[in-house]
């Protein structure tokens, strides 16, 4: 393993002591050591890419269908209410680890906990031009990528 590999990939590779509640030749998923709520799982691609976009769409697509059949079967496990479901997705959104993680975080009612919505800072006031030019840009970068085959990750990389 390299010198700059991520704590995660270390733990993939056995190299670190993890919770390990689920495997497959691709993805992992682990408690975290720093739980939120009992049973606040992570679920990793074993291969280190660092952002959401970064994912071929394989990876994508198996690290989904993880979280989506272990989200429910850790709410049993803990009895827990409901799972707030999230990504932070770059260093500005909160990431410490530099390697794509789920975080899935058993959700109770009453514990004090707050929506997805509480994550960012102060809200925009947007005018209704200004959020249809937003609209259009993302539309029109999403059709220029799709025509394309590729993303900007995908190019940058
Ligand atoms: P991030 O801020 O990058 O989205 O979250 C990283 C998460 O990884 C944190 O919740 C932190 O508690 C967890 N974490 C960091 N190092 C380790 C580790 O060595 N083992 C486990 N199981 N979790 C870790």
């Amino acid at each position: 393993m390299s010198e700059d590999s991520t704590i995660f990939e270390q733990i993939a590779a056995g190299e670190i002591p993890a919770r390990i509640v689920h495997e497959t030749e691709t993805i992992l998923a682990f408690l975290d050591a720093n739980p939120l709520a009992p049973g606040h799982t992570l679920i990793i691609p074993k291969e280190a890419y660092t952002k959401i976009g970064d994912l071929p769409d394989d990876v994508a697509a198996e690290l989904w269908a993880s979280a989506q059949s272990l989200t429910p079967t850790i709410e049993t496990a803990v009895s827990a209410d409901a799972t707030t479901v999230g990504i932070n997705n770059g260093s500005a959104a909160g990431q410490e680890v530099p390697h794509v993680h789920i975080h899935i975080i058993p959700r109770f009612d009453d514990d004090g906990g707050g929506p997805i919505h509480a994550v960012a800072g102060t809200r925009p006031e947007l005018s209704d031009s200004e959020l249809d030019d937003i609209a259009a840009n993302i539309e029109s970068a999403d059709n220029i990528w799709t025509a394309l085959g590729s993303s900007p990750e995908a190019l940058a990389s």
